[in-house]
């Protein structure tokens, strides 16, 4: 989609202020991180993310390597065929204050915080932002989909159409169609065509990230004090921006730390798990503040953590239609984005995940403004009632207003588990 594709224009206008969203980024970032770093007995693996994500941001090896850079919002794009292709996916969505309200400015004041926080984003063309030479907007709420038309305008973005239902009858044909479609875009981008060799490559490359995370989360469940929330989440997080062979190596260094120390007795932290709209950096005060309420997060059933690295591309045959197949398969299959008609496999997928991982509680995590994940939780709550696990849900928006409120509600909240 670009300005062409338009009659009416809809110029985002900058103002010299957003220039200091860069800055007020660069420093939340640093504050969130620092105040992870300052935990007793963090691990040291953990120092090369926070590196990553308050330093480097990886911007030099990205300007060296030269590949042109893919911007994706949510986990619908496949990272396989961006990176088979040559280019570079990065994940932009992130939440921040004072992101969100420079896109509160030009945005009604009824739209989620996590819309505005992107368009602020853009506004102040963070580094990412900057950068990315072509963006993957999917249409998953009426906000992403006004979204692509909003950026549309000024930069060249994709515009991925999912369907309603991940059962429907021309639902499968429809989107494997889209990934084509978007091959297609990548290749003109790159000036690079599809083969076979780098889209397995690729694929092997992001199932062997799966199966890393897939046993940090199982240490987690084992050893709940091993790994705090917020630390299991900024390592998920990495992988929005990371390479993944450098993710794999680190993360895998990470376990090894983990798994060398003794195992903590008697820990008697609450054990939660966590749903709802993504908790993204560098906005994680709702898992400090569980925390430092002696509570734990011990999974997580969002799309910006555990959803977007646990299902591996499942290949029937390696030629090249066969994976590009599989890859779409698993962007869409086992996504549980309340953006489809039914949630039930989203309630299904929580559900099991607080049995494997011995949560005790779930904390229900709202956007204010999400009408998605509002409208799902009459049905999440009443499943987790069945189960007899208390739940307790949080409205959020970005900004230290709402803390003491959070605060107040997670601590009653974890005290009523404790008892
Ligand atoms: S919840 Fe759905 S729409 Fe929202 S960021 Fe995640 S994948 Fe995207
Ligand atoms: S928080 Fe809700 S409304 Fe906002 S982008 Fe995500 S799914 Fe859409």
């Amino acid at each position: 989609m670009t300005s062409s594709d338009h009659r009416h224009l809809l110029p985002l206008e900058r103002v010299a202020s957003d220039a200091e969203v860069a800055t007020a980024f660069s420093v939340a970032a640093r504050v969130t991180l620092g105040q992870l770093a300052a935990a007793p007995g963090r691990p040291a693996a953990m120092a090369p993310f926070d590196s990553l994500l308050g330093e480097s941001w990886r911007l030099d090896e990205l300007r060296r390597a030269g590949r042109p850079i893919v911007g994706v919002l949510c986990n619908f794009a496949p990272e396989e065929l961006i990176l088979a292709l040559g280019a570079v996916p990065l994940r932009l969505d992130l939440g921040q204050s004072d992101a969100a309200r420079a896109g509160g400015r030009v945005l009604p004041a009824d739209v989620c915080p996590a819309i505005k926080c992107i368009v602020g984003a853009e506004l102040a063309q963070l580094p990412y932002y900057r950068e990315a030479q072509l963006l993957v907007v999917p249409t998953a709420c009426d906000g992403k989909k006004k979204l692509a038309r909003v950026l549309g305008d000024s930069r060249e973005v994709f515009v991925l159409e999912l369907p309603v239902r991940k059962g429907g009858p021309r639902s499968p044909a429809a989107w494997v169609e889209q990934v084509r479609a978007l091959a297609d875009r990548l290749q003109r981008l790159t000036g690079r065509s599809l083969r076979r060799g780098a889209l397995r490559e690729a694929i092997e490359l992001l199932n062997r990230r799966t199966a890393v995370a897939r046993r940090l989360n199982e240490l987690r469940w084992q050893r709940p004090g091993a790994l705090s929330g917020a630390d299991a989440l900024l390592v998920f997080q990495a992988t929005f921006v990371a390479d993944p062979a450098w993710w794999v190596e680190k993360a895998e260094a990470l376990l090894r730390e983990l798994e060398a120390r003794p195992a903590a007795t008697g820990d008697r932290r609450v054990r939660l798990l966590l749903t709802g709209s993504p908790v993204l950096f560098p906005d994680f005060r709702l898992l400090q503040i569980v925390e430092a309420a002696g509570a734990t997060i011990v999974a997580d059933e969002t799309c910006a953590g555990t959803e977007r690295l646990h299902h591996p591309v499942v290949v029937d045959e390696w030629t090249t239609p066969a994976m590009l197949r599989a890859v779409a398969d698993k962007a869409l299959l086992p996504c549980t984005c309340p953006c489809f008609v039914s949630s039930d496999d989203r309630i299904d997928r929580l559900l099991e995940l607080a049995r494997v991982s011995g949560a005790q509680g779930v904390l229900h995590h709202t956007l204010r403004l999400c009408q998605l994940y509002d409208l799902e939780l009459p049905a999440v709550s009443a499943a987790a009632r069945q189960r007899e696990l208390p739940l307790l849900n949080i409205y959020t928006e970005h900004g230290a207003e709402d803390a003491a409120v959070i605060q107040n509600r997670v601590e009653a909240f974890v005290e009523m588990l404790q008892q």
